[in-house]
């Protein structure tokens, strides 16, 4: 808790919705529980805060387009039809796991 005020999160009036702990607001505008380890979220001004659920997607979605990244930036560099077939197919792969994550997102 304290290691959170020195990084500039300041507590706010809000109650964790799992747990009842007060809540932080991270330097970034998130919601944080400390207790829960976990970013919670509040869909509208003035509703009441919930643990955000896309928590796991969104890392999930930030580990898809890291690999993309990794896979294009090797795609540039390769001059193998073969070896950028199996890149092409391993990108393919990725957008498709990409787009299927954003959409569970949304849900
Ligand atoms: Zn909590």
């Amino acid at each position: 808790m304290a290691d959170l005020l020195r990084q500039g999160s300041t507590l706010t009036d809000l109650a964790c919705p799992a747990c009842a702990s007060p809540l932080f607001r991270l330097k970034n505008g998130d919601l944080w529980c400390e207790k829960d380890q976990k970013k919670v979220i509040v869909v509208k001004e003035g509703e009441e805060p919930r643990i955000a659920r896309s928590a796991a997607m969104d890392s999930l979605e930030a580990t898809i387009m890291a690999k993309v990244q990794e896979i294009q930036s090797k795609m540039q560099s390769e001059q193998n039809p073969e070896e950028l077939d199996k890149l092409g197919k391993t990108l393919s792969g990725l957008l498709e796991n990409l787009d299927r994550t954003r959409k569970i997102k949304k849900t």
